[in-house]
């Protein structure tokens, strides 16, 4: 993660900001146009008919909006969102505990959905399809089952790897929906919004500064705008303006891409290490020191969208952009990038 969240203390103060700063209309979510588009119109049918919404995946990388997104649906329907996580629904009771206390049409946010196990997974398919939640009673020749009806709901799943879940599952979820990185303007409105609530007196051009450094995600935009601010407290006016943004960031060591530290070995181990690839995902990742999953989920999708590293049959390969990005002489490699 970024280098520039130290102590506890500053992430607990991002948990609240980031709390803050939630949209909580489909209104004031920046961007995703068509997917914004889609879902309204889902929930306004759904209120039409009187109905409960379909069950909704979302799937993407972190700090796009999908927990954003699922409280916004929450909100605009009025009903209530109960919010849980994959890791957490350890036992079928987990989740019968909390089924049977949801009321008609409220919304159940399971997080990283992918990470549920096989046992809940299997309880989660007829409670999804016929709101009912079939439990096993003793084990062995006395095992019997009971039906508990529970009131119909909307599940919404949020994954960062959609490719990881069972395909039973997927095919329960009567819409499944994409979310991608964003645009610099987005992310500047994003920042701009964020700015009048906390407060910051800052510049457009200081705030694309910013957003053409959050590696199109509006998790990333929010912190650095907060870590811009203290800079811009400390050192200059408080202003958040185009000098103030490039000395912070300089200080803080983010580059012209919005490259962490992390991004950045990853791409220096490929290219040193590895005389720009290919390398297994595995390899790599004991190189940098971070699991195969967390580069898969976290890093690699950026990089590979601003086309610096590419996937190839025999691994990952560092293009001709990441050599001079980094300042590498380019000396062509075994891919033609
Ligand atoms: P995810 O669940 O995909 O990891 P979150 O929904 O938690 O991401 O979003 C991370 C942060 O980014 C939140 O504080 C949220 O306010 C902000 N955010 C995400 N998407 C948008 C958006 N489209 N417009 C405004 N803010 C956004």
């Amino acid at each position: 993660m970024n280098k520039e969240i130290i102590s506890s203390d500053k992430l607990n103060e991002d948990k609240e900001i980031e709390e803050s700063l939630r949209p909580k209309l489909l209104e004031s979510f920046v961007g995703q146009e068509k997917l914004k588009e889609n879902l309204k119109i889902s929930i306004e049918s759904a209120k039409i008919r009187k109905d409960v919404l379909d069950h909704i995946l979302f799937f993407g990388p972190p700090g796009l909006g999908k927990t954003t997104l699922s409280y916004i649906i929450a909100n605009e329907l009025g009903v209530k969102i109960y919010s849980t996580s994959g890791p957490i629904l350890e036992r079928p009771g987990d989740l019968a505990g909390i089924l049977t206390k949801l009321e008609r049409g409220d919304v159940l946010f399971i997080d990283e959905i992918h990470r549920v196990n096989r046992v809940v997974e299997e309880y989660l398919y007829p409670a999804m399809e016929d709101f009912v939640l079939d439990i096993m009673l003793d084990t062995g020749p006395s095992a019997r089952s009971i039906k508990i009806k529970i009131k119909p709901f909307t599940l919404i799943g949020a994954t960062t790897r959609s490719g990881l879940l069972t395909s039973p599952l997927r095919s329960r979820f009567g819409m499944s929906h994409r979310l991608d990185f964003y645009t610099d303007e987005d992310l500047k409105n994003i920042l701009k919004r964020s700015s009048k609530i906390l407060g910051i007196d800052s510049s457009d051009e200081g705030l694309i500064e910013i957003a053409k450094r959050s590696r199109g995600t509006p998790r990333v935009a929010n912190r650095l705008l907060k870590r811009v601010r203290d800079f811009a407290i400390v050192k200059g006016k408080g202003v958040v303006d185009r000098k103030t943004v490039i000395d912070a960031m300089k200080m803080l060591d983010v580059d012209q891409l919005g490259l962490d530290e992390l991004s950045v070995s990853i791409l220096k181990t490929i290219i040193e290490k590895y005389n720009g690839g290919p390398v297994g995902i595995s390899t790599l990742a004991i190189s940098v020191g971070e699991t195969a999953e967390t580069l898969e989920e976290v890093y690699e999708p950026f990089l590979i969208m601003k086309g610096l590293i590419k996937r190839t049959q025999r691994g990952r390969v560092a293009t001709k952009l990441a050599f001079e990005h980094l300042g590498y002489k380019y000396e062509g490699g075994l891919f033609d990038l």
